[in-house]
């Protein structure tokens, strides 16, 4: 039998929770964490669970949430606070295993392969965990123990808050088939809306369907749907130190010549791989970028900056240049395809003052996108493309 060996560990309502710990006043009460100004244009952050109650979640807007739940307390993100403790939770989280994979500032996985000699199974882990960051920083934290790195994620939320799922092997199939398939990695609303055309509307709605019909039908998301519809997952938990370079790339389905179109995607590419970047709190000194002719001709480039960036406009601009230098759109392009590598941690770069509004924005981005998947938010460059891109 495979053994259980990923852990995805999440704190619960993490900078209400903080609050609520900074002020013991505040705890059993609607907390509700916004942007810096708190201004009724603004986002909620995070809103505490007794927040919840009234409908409050995060990404709606302040005013909105003021709507629905008048009496809450209503507090501007202290983010150095909840930076050192999650500094803290992520010690904790290191002690066990060198395999974490940072997703946030309040969420990792983690593979444990190996380590039960040394500290117990996953399930003990996962106990001693939630344990200790209990203990140490007085918040509560929900783990999902699994095989792979998709189930524990749906193990972690199972249970919220102060949580300790664990979906063994045997239990999958149980699991899989009562699960919504919006709860599927990857399906958004335009996607899942196009599957209820179907009549599919939960993950085993799924199974009957061959691979090769779903690859008809969608494409790699069908490919994807096919294998995480039944709990399959390959992908691994890497720490920051193992990723090298993150880039994205797209081949189209017609080649393409027209400028503006082609930036637009460059934009869409470079809010990916900031969003990586972000997540993982990395930065990066090499842009490169990369492209394929009709004929299958491919050529990249790359240009080395002063100071790290992980800002999508940055690296938007920097590609941009590349590709203009280099007099590289002379001709329709089959692939495009940019990245970012040399990577070095956040906060360890070169300081470069002037990106820091930049940075914010796109972290503010990064929440919603994490919140409401990827094709919902972006900035105006995207209205170029259509739905389909
Ligand atoms: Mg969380």
């Amino acid at each position: 039998m495979e053994k259980i060996h990923i852990l995805h560990a999440d704190m619960d309502a993490f900078f209400s929770a903080v609050e609520q710990r900074e002020n013991p006043e505040l705890k059993g009460k609607a907390v509700i964490v916004g942007g810096v100004n708190l201004s009724n244009r603004g986002v909620v952050s995070t809103a505490s669970y007794e927040a919840r109650k009234f409908g409050v979640h995060s990404a709606m807007p302040v005013a909105q949430a003021k709507k629905l739940c008048p009496d809450g307390i209503y507090l501007p993100a202290r983010h150095k606070l909840y930076k050192n403790a999650s500094r803290e939770i992520f010690s904790i989280l290191k002690k066990y295993t060198p395999l974490v994979e940072k997703l946030s500032i309040d969420e990792a996985f983690l593979d444990v392969k190996g380590c039960d000699r040394l500290y117990g199974s996953a399930v003990e882990i996962a106990k001693k965990i939630k344990n200790e960051v209990k203990k140490e920083t007085e918040l509560t934290i929900s783990v999902g123990v699994s095989v792979n790195k998709f189930l524990a994620k749906l193990a972690s939320d199972y249970d919220k808050p102060d949580g300790l799922t664990v979906i063994k092997k045997n239990d999958i199939k149980n699991f899989m088939r009562k699960l919504d398939i919006d709860q599927i990695w990857g399906v958004g609303d335009v996607f899942s809306s196009k599957l209820a055309e179907e009549n599919i509307y939960k993950a085993s709605d799924i199974w009957p369907y061959s691979l090769e019909e779903l690859k008809k039908r969608y494409g790699k998301a069908g490919v994807k749907l096919f294998f995480l519809s039944r709990g399959i997952d390959k992908r691994e938990v890497k720490s920051q130190s193992q990723i090298k370079s993150i880039s994205h790339e797209e081949t189209f389905a017609d080649n393409i010549e027209d400028r503006d179109r082609l930036f637009a995607y460059l934009f869409k590419m470079s809010e990916k791989v900031s969003f990586r970047l972000h997540s993982n709190s990395l930065k990066g000194s090499t842009v490169f970028i990369k492209v394929r002719y009709s004929d299958f001709s491919t050529y990249s480039r790359q240009n080395s900056l002063k100071v790290a960036v992980n800002s999508s406009e940055e690296i938007y601009q920097r590609a941009k240049e590349l590709l203009i230098q280099n007099d590289l759109l002379n001709k329709p392009l089959r692939l495009l395809g940019l990245g970012v590598s040399n990577l070095c941690q956040e906060g360890q770069e070169q300081l470069n003052l002037f990106a820091e509004g930049e940075d914010q924005l796109d972290k503010t981005i990064d929440q919603l996108k994490r919140k409401y998947g990827f094709n919902k938010i972006s900035r105006a460059r995207k209205l170029y493309l259509n739905n389909d891109d």
